[in-house]
């Protein structure tokens, strides 16, 4: 069993339908976890997993969008009793900021606290976050307000690879990470330092030589006819906007 479902679709201001923008990945071995702005655990339990379940969890960057309910997810892990690890991922910047967010919590003090394993990723080449027969995750620095990562997902035995570029402005690394894959899943914020808009988004997709474009992290008070038809300028695969519960592969 491998799939892939986009939990939240959202940018920065989540809205009735759309939490902030993260990801879920299973395999029969793990449970990974991607970005952590809205509270999880109800949209886990909705999935039918267990916040214990998690086995790994990935911090892109640290904006409130992407790490704010990390102080509760790890807090309800320990309520439920947690014993195993949780390897949680991220750029020194970030894990050095979630230390200190969590310090504010006197998290220390927590009896019985369950181990976190600290995973730095590169800020200046790729890493390997996870490879198994089943799932291979690689980071590769993209070009943000704050130092952050995009994401390869390989999932080795279905043949599909699917890139989350994290929040960033067009980079190289967004090529080189999205380079042949099914699907990239690119942040299209608007055009700004820092971020992309719908047309760059279609640019990338078409250079990368992707099969399908979803843009996700996307202002959901413009028409969704416009971003569409902006992305189209210069990609000709698929192209859709990312909503919440839309599972890539199952
Ligand atoms: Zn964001
Ligand atoms: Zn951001």
């Amino acid at each position: 069993m491998e799939r892939l479902t986009i939990l939240g679709s959202a940018y920065a201001i989540p809205n009735l339908n759309q939490d902030n923008s993260h990801l879920l990945v299973e395999t029969s071995k793990r449970v990974v976890l991607i970005d952590c702005g809205n509270h999880p655990v109800v949209k886990l339990a909705k999935a039918g997993i267990s916040i214990n379940a998690v086995t790994d969890l990935i911090i892109t960057h640290f904006h409130a969008d992407h790490v704010a309910s990390l102080p509760l997810l790890l807090m309800d892990m320990w309520l439920e009793k947690r014993t195993a690890p949780l390897n949680l991922y991220g750029l020194d910047f970030t894990l050095e900021h979630i230390r200190r967010l969590m310090d504010v919590f006197d998290w220390q003090k927590w009896e019985g606290m369950f181990p976190i394993e600290f995973i730095r990723l590169s800020d200046s080449s790729e890493t390997t976050l996870i490879s198994d027969d089943q799932l291979k995750i690689l980071s590769m620095p993209v070009k943000h307000l704050v130092p952050n990562v995009g994401l390869r997902m390989e999932f080795t035995a279905r043949r599909y690879t699917a890139v989350y570029t994290s929040d960033t402005e067009p980079c190289d690394n967004i090529i080189r990470l999205a380079h042949g894959a099914d699907v990239l899943l690119q942040e299209t914020s608007g055009r700004a330092k820092g971020h992309t808009s719908a047309t760059q988004a279609g640019e990338l997709a078409a250079e990368a030589g992707v099969k399908r474009l979803i843009m996700i992290h996307y202002d959901s008070t413009l028409p969704e006819d416009r971003l569409l038809a902006d992305a189209a300028k210069s990609f000709s695969g698929r192209i859709d906007l990312a909503k919440d519960w839309m599972v890539l592969l199952d």
